[in-house]
């Protein structure tokens, strides 16, 4: 294991960052559990997000990937005919709700919000952009300019023109005390001032997370998009919601973040869970967006026969299954009981979240950030059996987001390890 780390150390570069003093190598898993190298299991609660939407070794999802390998045909590009790859993009277009729906296929979250970029920023000839605050939207050229969160921000030198707008994460920002009405009044206020006073009028498009996810699981107040989107309608901006996190159903309420908004966006970008740990992302734009490109264009593996058919498996498992309700079921529970742990824990100054996308925000004696104890979690957990993950802005946040197939026992055996952690560090 140390050998895997020097190596790792010597040859992969320093800014791929690795969670736990001593980094683990998952050797197999199945169900909501891995096992390391070592031989030591855990339950996993953020392979969810990252990867494993509805957990490992899931026989369905095997059984697609196999039976396409079977046929020979791992991939052929998009120069011919994918039968898996329209059957997941007539699927994805049918549940995203938005009028004729067209969807484009990546390998990536990185890759469709750069797609969903070129095409808000060609179809409304303008390279100004609305993000918000504290976002995480990718790691290349355009994304890594639209994402504001200074730790992610790995280039400057972005291609987009961005103005930064209040509203995803109240906690730690000018209207932390608001109730959610006068939140969105000011987040509002200030989206229009951004509009008039910092760019040209033409902006192209907002892009936005319903939930920011690396930003630490903050949600905000129900309605705030909408009321956004009315205003961005005013001055004909386009509006892309990144699902990356939040689609699919993980948020309990809703198969899409931007739902509890009320909100039905121009494009929505996804990937992540979708293929349960194959590579596959895209986006869905209403038809006349989608189509505003009038150059080719290509993409060698996006959408090839493996992921499509892998990731198609997994979105009939997760709707056959109505994972979605359990989600907002289990979600709930895990909630309440992070919450009367923080009655107990003044180090817990948030618990936020919703469905299986809960986020602990850890905080000093004055409310400070406190990126230590929310590090302690998270070796504490680990030593206790559980995988979590960490974000937000000041890294003080645990992340939580296991598979949608969990159980009630696996929820109560994570809030145990959770609260003796929150002790251990507490003490
Ligand atoms: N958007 C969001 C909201 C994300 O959380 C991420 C990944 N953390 C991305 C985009 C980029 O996805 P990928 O890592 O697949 O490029």
């Amino acid at each position: 294991m140390d050998d895997l780390l020097a190596r790792h150390r010597a040859v992969m570069p320093n800014w791929l960052a690795l969670y736990y003093d001593e980094p683990i190598e998952i050797a197999s898993a199945s169900g909501r559990r891995v096992t390391d190298r070592d031989g030591t299991t855990y339950l996993d609660f953020f392979a969810g997000i990252l990867t494993n939407a509805i957990g490992y070794d899931v026989a369905e999802i095997s059984d697609a990937v196999r039976s396409q390998l079977d046929t020979g045909v791992l991939h052929t590009s998009t120069l011919y005919l994918i039968r898996k790859q329209v059957e997941l993009a007539e699927k994805i277009a049918e549940l995203s709700g938005i009028p004729d729906a067209k969807v484009f296929l990546t390998n990536s979250g990185t890759e469709a919000n750069e797609t969903a970029l070129m095409l808000a920023t060609t179809a409304r000839r303008s390279e100004q952009v609305l993000a918000l605050r504290n976002s995480y939207h990718g790691r290349a050229f355009a994304t890594v300019g639209i994402t504001g969160n200074r730790g992610w921000s790995a280039s400057s030198l972005s291609p987009v023109k961005v103005s930064w707008v209040h509203g995803g994460y109240q906690f730690r920002s000018p209207f932390k005390s608001y109730s959610d009405a006068d939140y969105i009044k000011a987040c509002v206020a200030d989206l229009r001032d951004i509009i008039e006073t910092t760019t040209s009028g033409d902006v192209a498009c907002m892009i936005a997370e319903p939930i920011q996810g690396v930003g630490g699981f903050t949600a905000p107040p129900d309605g705030l998009f909408r009321a956004f989107k009315e205003v961005l309608d005013e001055y004909g901006i386009l509006f892309i919601s990144d699902e990356v996190q939040t689609g699919w159903g993980r948020t309990g309420e809703h198969f899409w973040g931007i739902q509890a908004h009320d909100v039905v966006p121009d494009a929505m970008t996804f990937a992540k869970g979708l293929g349960n740990g194959l590579a596959v992302g895209g986006v869905v734009a209403r038809g006349s967006l989608m189509d505003t490109l009038n150059a080719n264009s290509i993409s060698t593996f996006g959408g090839n026969p493996v992921s499509s058919a892998g990731a198609l498996a997994t979105l009939n498992y997760l709707l056959d299954h109505d994972l979605q309700a359990n989600a907002a079921k289990l979600g709930s529970r895990l909630i309440a009981g992070l919450r009367s742990v923080a009655e107990r824990h003044p180090v817990v100054g948030d618990v936020r979240g919703k469905g299986l996308m809960v986020g602990i925000e850890f905080v000093g004696p004055e409310g400070e950030p406190n990126a230590a104890a929310a590090a302690g979690v998270l070796e504490e957990t680990r030593r206790r059996g559980l995988l979590v993950g960490k974000g937000g802005l000041y890294g003080n946040v645990i992340r939580l987001a296991p598979p949608m197939t969990l159980t009630e026992d696996e929820l109560e055996e994570a809030l145990g390890i959770l609260t003796a952690s929150v002790e251990a560090v507490s003490a």
